[in-house]
């Protein structure tokens, strides 16, 4: 039940008692009580179609906006995400472009799809060698 329906339903069980409420200060008391429930009831029920219209508009602009933002940043974090995964070189053999991910940084080499031919990757290893030189001397 909606609260206007319990109100109405209220309205309904007091006008059972056949209540005066011309004469009766209780009848009047009781009426007035069931007037300002039945106001109060349509109040909310309209404040609760807006709460509703107003999450839905949200809902609408927060898809809008996860729209603008996938434009906004897409584009850079790929970007970033190309330098600093991977690069391309060409095949000093045939020519063809290889692509140097982290694998082939893993494996210290790459090979070429098209020739075969494997070229050692020359990495610097500035960071080992700095943990190294830390080690405590006696
Ligand atoms: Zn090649």
């Amino acid at each position: 039940m909606t609260i206007s329906e319990k109100v109405a339903y209220l309205k309904g069980l007091a006008e059972g008692l056949n209540l005066d409420t011309e004469k009766s200060k209780e009848g009047k008391l009781i009426s007035v009580m069931i007037g300002i429930l039945e106001e109060l009831a349509m109040s909310v029920e309209d404040l609760e179609e807006n709460a509703l219209n107003l999450g839905e508009e949200i809902d609408v602009l927060s898809d809008d906006l996860a729209d603008v933002e996938s434009v906004v940043y897409e584009e850079d974090e790929d970007d970033e995400d190309y330098d600093d995964d991977w690069f391309e070189v060409e095949c000093p053999t045939c020519g063809e472009t290889l692509v140097v991910d982290d694998q082939a940084l893993a494996d210290g080499e790459v090979e070429c799809p098209e020739c075969g031919s494997r070229y050692a990757l020359e990495l610097s290893d500035d960071d080992e060698e700095d943990e190294e030189s830390e080690t405590p001397e006696e």
